[in-house]
């Protein structure tokens, strides 16, 4: 535990909080909070601080509207970049629980944690998660709205004067660092205006909270500079989508990571090899949940350095799953169709439970080391590899069909889900785009 409720009300007397926002995410990955003045700290460390559920994509019905915020004491974080002149502002992530004290079965941190209580039953202690979650950055207009005009047309590690966001990267890094972030590394891209930095991985709940703070420090600080950052996977068409590729291991009682092996010729143990094995085999029932958007499918295509077959190999980056050269306690798994649109709590859920269904069946694969771009449809079938689903459709209908991803969601959340997904194909597919008019208008 780093925090208590002693610890919480010495940090508020210490940093002169005003403020404190109780922050959850929704179904579909949104961060939302409501706000409380410091005055009413003993109603949140009780427990009793009450929303309306019913106005939240993927919660409740009206009728039964009524959910209580219960902070999990350990998010307790000082919001450095809000700047009030009076004090500071805190926040507290939360967990969503019904009026009968029983915490609310759509609520997509709960949906993760009983995937990790599952995950301990099988005798491992952690989820190790690493993510690698690429944004762009655009220029804003006079009435500060998003453009399409990028901020440079660097490539991938340039330097300024190429690169003119580097200043924007290191302020981000740096707000990062004073919220307590482990940043890694940052870099441009590959895409013009592209953008990746690198923060330490954390068990998957933890991890999961710091992708949501992260998202919130980027855009804000982005803002600062004029400038509208964007986790969107697939923003211009013709260059590289933004990705979140999903660095996983599982790590054991005795603290060494489950998927090492010495004396295997790989160094990948017997679990790792069972692990990729039940990821691949659910990959695509998952994709609606770690690809969710009509975009995510437009940055699912050959060229673009992002996956479309369902496959893995040691180095190659054609694949779905690739292995990074780290061996010892570094060894891991890099899920790479992951975009940073998913909701991550439900992301990392679907992965883990996935993997763990490789691990008790015993599952087993062959990694594909070729190029899966140079080969044709049919030499793809004829090795077993099968493909991502190519738009929303194709994902919702495998999805749709999925009792082990309903079974991991829940009843609720994945009837929800699927309902919100079908409407938004149907929109889209309704909706006439720029390019019909540009192909058709003239001519027919
Ligand atoms: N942007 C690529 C993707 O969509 C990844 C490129 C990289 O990290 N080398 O996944
Ligand atoms: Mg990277
Ligand atoms: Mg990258
Ligand atoms: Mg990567």
């Amino acid at each position: 535990m780093k925090h208590t409720k002693e610890t919480v009300l010495k940090s508020i007397e210490e940093n002169n909080v005003k403020f404190i926002r109780l922050q959850f995410t929704d179904m579909l990955g949104v961060v939302k909070n409501v706000e409380v003045p410091v005055s009413k700290i003993d109603k949140v460390l009780n427990n009793e601080v009450m929303f309306d559920g019913s106005s939240i994509d993927g919660f409740v019905r009206i009728q039964e509207a009524d959910m209580y915020l219960y902070p999990d004491l350990n998010t307790w974080l000082i919001m450095s970049w809000e700047n009030i002149k009076v004090g500071t502002v805190a926040r507290l992530i939360c967990n969503v629980y019904k009026p009968d004290g029983t915490p609310f079965e759509g609520d997509p941190r709960f949906i993760l944690k009983k995937q990790l209580n599952e995950m301990e039953k099988l005798g491992f202690t952690a989820f190790n998660t690493g993510v690698e979650p690429e944004f762009f950055l655009f220029k804003l207009d006079e009435n500060k709205k998003p453009t399409l005009t990028l901020t440079d047309t660097g490539g991938y590690f340039d330097l300024s004067p190429i690169d003119a966001s580097e200043d924007v990267r290191r302020d981000i890094v740096l707000e990062l660092q004073r919220l307590g972030f482990i940043v890694e590394a940052s870099h441009h891209e590959v895409a013009y205006g592209q953008h990746e930095i690198n923060f330490q991985f954390d068990n998957a709940l933890e991890a999961c909270d710091n992708i949501q703070t992260f998202k919130m420090v980027v855009k804000n600080i982005a803002r600062k500079h004029n400038y509208h950052a964007t986790f969107m996977p697939k923003p211009v068409a013709g260059i590289n989508g933004s990705g979140m590729h999903t660095n996983c291991s599982l790590q054991t009682n005795d603290n060494t990571n489950a998927f090492y092996d010495k004396n295997h010729p790989d160094g990948l143990s017997e679990v790792a090899y069972q692990f990729i094995a039940g990821v691949l085999k659910h990959a695509n029932e998952f994709c609606l949940v770690t690809n969710p958007i009509v975009n995510s499918y437009k940055r699912l295509v050959p060229g673009y350095e992002a996956p479309c077959y369902v496959s893995w190999s040691k180095a190659n980056r054609s694949t779905m799953i690739r292995i990074p050269a780290t061996r010892g306690k570094g060894t891991r798994v890099e899920v790479r169709s992951v975009d940073p649109s998913a909701n991550p709590y439900l992301a990392m859920a679907v992965i883990l439970a996935a993997g763990l269904e490789g691990i008790k069946n015993r599952l087993t694969t062959v990694p594909v080391e070729i190029n899966l771009f140079s080969l044709s449809d049919s030499e793809r079938k004829a090795l077993g590899i099968k493909n991502l689903p190519e738009n929303l459709s194709e994902a919702i209908n495998v999805y749709e069909t999925s009792i082990f991803v309903e079974n991991i969601l829940g009843k609720h959340l994945y009837n929800k889900l699927l309902g919100a997904k079908k409407k938004e194909w149907n929109s889209y597919r309704t909706a006439v785009s720029k390019w019909e008019i540009d192909e058709y208008l003239d001519v027919i």
